[in-house]
């Protein structure tokens, strides 16, 4: 997954910095150092922090490759309809 922060918009908050340790850290108390190329396994924590952060300020583009791990809408409806009551 490929990430950019507007870091013209971006606070400083640390709200990303919190809930993704791993993508994005403080240096200082307003500058924001982040990895542009997070690693898959970083996509619940990195999804977390562009939620929280108050500014908008964290644009995600997922890949193909993190395409590969979103379950297609006849896996979805198959799961759901496997367990149901009848
Ligand atoms: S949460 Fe948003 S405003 Fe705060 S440091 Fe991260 S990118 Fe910047």
């Amino acid at each position: 997954m490929r990430l950019v922060v507007d870091l013209n918009r971006c606070q400083g908050y640390a709200q990303c910095a919190f809930l993704a340790p791993d993508v994005f850290a403080m240096h200082g108390d307003e500058s924001l150092l982040y990895n542009p190329e997070a690693a898959a396994e970083q996509r619940e924590n990195v999804e977390r922090a562009v939620a929280a952060c108050p500014v908008g300020a964290i644009l995600l583009e997922l890949t193909d490759e993190d395409m590969k791990h979103v379950p297609t809408p006849d896996a979805v409806a198959g799961a759901a309809g496997s367990g149901g009551a009848r």
